[in-house]
C-alpha cells in the first residue's frame, strides 16, 4: 500500500514513522510512504503556501494551487472514479469538520492501494480542496489540532497494522478493541476465540510477575482452565465497555452468552451501592 503525505512540515514525519510495526511494514515493503513538501509546488520566491481569508477574519488559509499541483503529480485516477470506488485510491483531507475516524473507517481504507493525506495548517485549507480534489474529509476526533500531520500519522499507523502481514500474529488485529467482526465465527471455544472483541473494548492483559507490589494477577488467568479464562475475559471486556464506552454496546455483536453476562453485570451494579464502585 502506498501512502502520500502532503504537508508544509515534511520533517515532522521523521519520528512517528520510524518505529515498531510501521517501521517493519516499510522495511518489508508492505507499505511505501512518500512525504511531499507543499512548498515545492509554489512558484514564487518566498514559496508562499498561505493567504488571507476572503471575507475577512482571523488567521491564514492554505492556498489551493500548491495542493492541487502536488496531487496532480501523483497521477491518481480521476476523482469521479475514486468516488465510485472503481479506483482503489483515495485523496483524504484531514479536517476537524470531517467524518470521524474509527476502526470501521480504517478497515475500509485498508482495502485501498494508494492514499494521499492532505495536512491542513493555520485556519484550514481553501474549501475547494475539499469540494473538488479530496474524496473524503476525515477528522481524528472532536478536538482541534494545530495541523493535519498528527492526524495523518494516526491514520497511517492504524491502517498499516490492519494490512495482512503487518502484525506478527495475524489473529491479533481481529481480537482488539472496536474490531466489529471476529472473522472466526466457527472458531471453537478456547483461548484463541475468547478475544474477538465483536465491537467491544479489549479485555485486560497481564504478564509476569504474578504478583507485583502486592497486586496479584487474577487467579483464573493462571489456572490453565481455558473455558474459565474465556469467560473471565469476555466478562471483563463487557464490564470495561459498560463502564468506559457504553455507547459501543449498541453496535456490538453480542452472543446469547454475552447478553446473559451483561445482564448479570447490570443486575450486580444495581444491587451495589454507589459507594462500593
Ligand atoms: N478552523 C478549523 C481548524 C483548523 S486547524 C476548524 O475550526 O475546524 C488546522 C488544520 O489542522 C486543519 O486544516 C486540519 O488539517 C488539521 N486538524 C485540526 N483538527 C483536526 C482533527 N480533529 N482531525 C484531523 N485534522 C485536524
Amino acid at each position: 500500500m502506498k501512502f502520500h503525505i502532503i504537508t508544509i512540515f515534511p520533517d515532522f514525519f521523521h519520528g512517528p514513522l520510524d518505529y515498531g510495526i510501521v517501521r517493519r511494514a516499510r522495511e518489508a515493503s508492505l507499505i511505501d510512504i512518500q512525504v511531499h513538501d507543499l512548498r515545492a509546488f509554489t512558484h514564487d520566491k518566498h514559496q508562499t503556501v498561505d493567504d488571507r481569508p476572503f471575507g475577512g477574519g482571523e488567521g491564514m488559509v492554505l492556498k489551493p494551487e500548491p495542493v492541487f499541483a502536488c496531487v496532480d503529480t501523483l497521477n491518481f485516477a480521476p476523482r469521479v472514479e475514486r468516488l465510485a470506488a472503481s479506483a482503489k485510491q483515495s485523496v483524504i483531507l484531514l479536517s476537524a469538520q470531517g467524518r470521524r475516524f474509527d476502526q470501521q473507517l480504517a478497515t475500509e481504507l485498508a482495502n485501498l492501494d494508494e492514499i494521499a493525506l492532505i495536512c491542513g495548517r493555520y485556519e484550514g485549507v481553501d474549501e475547494r480542496v475539499n469540494t473538488a480534489l479530496a474524496d473524503r474529509e476525515i477528522s481524528i476526533g472532536d478536538y482541534v489540532l494545530s495541523g493535519g500531520e498528527l492526524g495523518a500519522a494516526v491514520i497511517l499507523d492504524t491502517v498499516t497494522r490492519l494490512l495482512p502481514g503487518a502484525l506478527g500474529n495475524a489473529a491479533s488485529s481481529q481480537q482488539e478493541s472496536f474490531t466489529a467482526h471476529s472473522g472466526q465465527t466457527n472458531a471453537q471455544p478456547g483461548p484463541d476465540s475468547t478475544c474477538a472483541s465483536g465491537g467491544l473494548l479489549d479485555y485486560p492483559h497481564f504478564t509476569r510477575p504474578a504478583e507485583f507490589r502486592g497486586l496479584p494477577v487474577p487467579d483464573i488467568l493462571i489456572s490453565g482452565d481455558h473455558e474459565k479464562i474465556r469467560l473471565w475475559r469476555r466478562r471483563s471486556a463487557l464490564e470495561k465497555t459498560l463502564r468506559n464506552r457504553p455507547d459501543l454496546l449498541a453496535g456490538a455483536e453480542l452472543s446469547k452468552e454475552d447478553r446473559e453476562i451483561r445482564d448479570a453485570i447490570l443486575a450486580e451494579q444495581q444491587h451495589s451501592s454507589p459507594g462500593n464502585r
